[in-house]
């Protein structure tokens, strides 16, 4: 072994080492995190086309306590890895679904719609069903309110199992969306058979959309089959008023982005709620 280490020039390469070294401290800092309860939830407003409030989805942000905000984008990948991604989303959907709860009490708030992200490694675990049942038993929230995102990709692995994951949890109400719709590997031979209630189109369509390219065929081909199935769709990433008015002609039913409003911290959200 020291033999091959000896011949291994890229052990030696300190670009990679630093990499490595990066990526050993971040799995370090994010079993911390959890113990420390380092994580909490924003909730970005839906919108109905027309720019009625429609519901939120919850996306964790970690505060980390030298760097600052952590992006998701950058820990998530890791925690799937290392499958910590099990217990931040049990605490994420924990979280989500208490504060769903605490909407039911009051009129302003109880018609509202909970989306959370769950991510392969949660779905795919034997005991998902069973996992999303304790915490809509123990938050009390009702679970025709709670939607869960699941990606293209997730959804291709072992379809049938997911179809009677979907089925379960439909029964109680529990509704699913296809998250980044477009970007992964579509599956429109068997779209038609899971138990999807909404296609969220990828923001990287809107953009392109109003730019030279496909952006604006895809945008339609994508609202063509999910009307077709029966789905409603939501465009995600909208940031301008041209993209808003795009994705109205094209008949997009809802929409979510900066220009409806950025990923709110809970009490900045109970301020918008109540504005
Ligand atoms: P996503 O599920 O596609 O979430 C939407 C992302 O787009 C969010 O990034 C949101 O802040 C951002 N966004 C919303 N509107 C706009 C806009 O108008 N312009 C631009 N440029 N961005 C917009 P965020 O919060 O950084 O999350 C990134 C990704 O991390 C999420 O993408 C999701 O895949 C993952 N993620 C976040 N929270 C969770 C979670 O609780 N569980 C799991 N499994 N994944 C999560
Ligand atoms: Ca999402
Ligand atoms: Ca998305
Ligand atoms: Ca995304």
């Amino acid at each position: 072994a020291k033999a091959a280490g000896r011949n291994n020039v890229s052990f030696f390469d300190p670009a990679m080492e630093a990499r490595v070294s990066a990526r050993a401290e971040l799995e370090t800092d994010l079993r911390r995190a959890l113990v420390n309860k380092e994580f909490e939830l924003h909730y970005q407003p839906l919108a109905s086309i027309g720019g009625e409030l429609s519901g939120v989805e919850a996306l964790v942000r970690w505060r980390h306590p030298q760097r600052g905000m952590v992006s998701p984008a950058e820990f998530i990948p890791v925690a799937e890895e290392t499958n910590m991604i099990l217990r931040l989303g049990c605490w994420v959907l924990i979280e989500a679904c208490g504060l769903l709860a605490r909407w039911a009490g009051d009129e302003r708030t109880a018609a509202l719609d909970m989306s959370v992200n769950v991510s392969a490694v949660q779905f795919h675990r034997p005991d998902f069903v069973e996992q999303v049942m304790a915490v809509l038993k123990q938050t009390g929230a009702r679970p025709d309110r709670l939607r869960l995102e699941l990606t293209e990709s997730l959804l291709l692995n072992d379809v049938e199992s997911a179809i009677q994951k979907m089925l379960r949890l439909r029964e109680l109400g529990v509704r699913f969306a296809v998250d980044d719709f477009g970007t992964g590997y579509s599956s429109l031979s068997y779209l038609h058979r899971l138990p999807l209630s909404q296609l969220k189109i990828d923001r990287s369509f809107i953009w392109d959309a109003l730019k030279e390219g496909h952006g604006a065929a895809i945008v339609r081909m994508i609202v063509g089959l999910g009307k077709t199935l029966g789905m409603s769709i939501l465009a995600e990433g909208v940031e301008t008023p041209e993209q808003l008015s795009f994705v109205m002609a094209e008949g997009c039913h809802y929409y979510q982005g900066y220009l409806y409003s950025k990923p709110l911290p809970e009490s900045q959200l109970a301020d918008f709620l109540h504005r």
